[in-house]
């Protein structure tokens, strides 16, 4: 490396966002890597803590951090938004021209920072940082295998495991996502969206640190259907296929009772068929039914145009505007 890169690395404005909810014994030892870290990596740099509503001591903690540290900034949100919210909420707050985004629990190893904006300067606009699945359970694994293919086939852009939100960007990256002004948030998706040449590091998986994971197998579920429908409309598209299919086999297939009713007389056998024909397609009406309700939910939640979190606090002495719609 020249002369001349490292005193460039030196003037790199970083920002990094980092959203928490109830992280209050966390946070000390976030900053206290952090601070050793950043400093290695530039001179100009910032903390930006995102309270995204916490019911326990985060707050003050942030408050005391940012009253020590003039490179700590917070922002409190005025309840949980949820964290694709509490990142946006960071995201814009941000003032660097290189931001990171990492979470608040240390599973997202701040030592990667240094090495993620280096990369970042030959010339991509994201460098990602991917975990391996180590220390998870079989199921978990497996099912986020079966998952990833299946997204692969469904949405138009390319997700891939492991590639979470822990991650660098460039500005203009940050200013395209910031510009996407939907209200129903998948990142995964959004950060494949705005493209870009994106880079990728490997890390090893970490257990958190303390406070315990806010997933549970019912929010994931979730989450993987908000990753389906937000990305297109492919679902609907394949509603209307089996519906066609399964419309020609009703025809076709009153057709032979009709001619055969003809031919052979009325007796009136087939109890069996019938129930099968009912409940299938009563249960395939109920599920395209869900899957267009799935949208329509959706534009009702867009189209109130609420912001996407307000803001209770901030570090800032002058008062900023108190809510986003983006
Ligand atoms: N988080 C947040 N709002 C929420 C839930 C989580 O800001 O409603 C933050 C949390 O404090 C952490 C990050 O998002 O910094 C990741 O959360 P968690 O560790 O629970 O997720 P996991 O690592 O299990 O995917
Ligand atoms: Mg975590």
């Amino acid at each position: 490396m020249g002369e001349g890169e490292i005193r460039e690395r030196e003037h790199v404005r970083l920002s990094v966002v980092v959203p928490c909810f109830n992280e209050e014994h966390g946070l000390a030892h976030l900053h206290e890597e952090l601070s050793a870290v950043l400093s290695e990596v530039t001179t100009d740099f910032e903390v930006v803590l995102v309270d995204d509503g916490s019911t326990d001591q985060t707050l003050s903690r942030m408050r005391e951090l940012a009253a020590a540290d003039p490179h700590v900034r917070y922002v409190a949100l005025s309840r949980n938004f949820g964290k694709e919210s509490a990142m946006l909420a960071g995201l814009s707050e941000a003032k660097g021209d290189v931001i990171a985004i990492m979470d608040a629990d240390l599973q997202h190893p701040p030592e990667l920072l240094g090495q993620m904006v280096e990369l970042l300067g030959k010339g991509f606009d994201q460098v990602v940082a991917r975990r391996d699945r180590k220390g998870e359970g079989k199921v978990r694994k497996l099912s986020s295998k079966a998952y990833y293919k299946m997204m692969n086939r469904l949405v138009d852009v390319r997700l891939r495991d492991g590639e979470g939100d822990f991650r660098v960007m460039s500005r203009r990256a940050v200013d395209a996502l910031l510009s996407l002004g939907e209200y129903n948030r998948f990142s995964k998706g959004l950060f494949a969206w705005i493209g870009f040449d994106t880079a990728v590091i490997d890390y090893e998986n970490r257990e958190r640190r303390t406070g315990s994971s806010k997933w549970t197998f019912g929010k994931l579920l979730n989450y993987g259907i908000d990753g389906v429908v937000s990305f297109n409309n492919r679902p609907l598209r394949l509603a209307v296929w089996i519906g066609l299919i399964v419309t020609l086999l009703a025809f076709a297939y009153a057709g032979y009772v009709i001619i055969d009713t003809m031919i052979s007389g009325i007796d009136a056998p087939g109890y069996a068929t019938l129930m099968v024909g009912i409940a299938g397609i009563g249960g395939l009406q109920l599920l395209f039914l869900g899957i267009v309700g799935e949208y329509v939910g959706r534009i009702y939640y867009e189209s109130k145009r609420r912001p996407h979190f307000l803001v209770k606090e901030t570090s800032d002495p002058t008062p900023g505007p108190v809510s986003a719609t983006i």
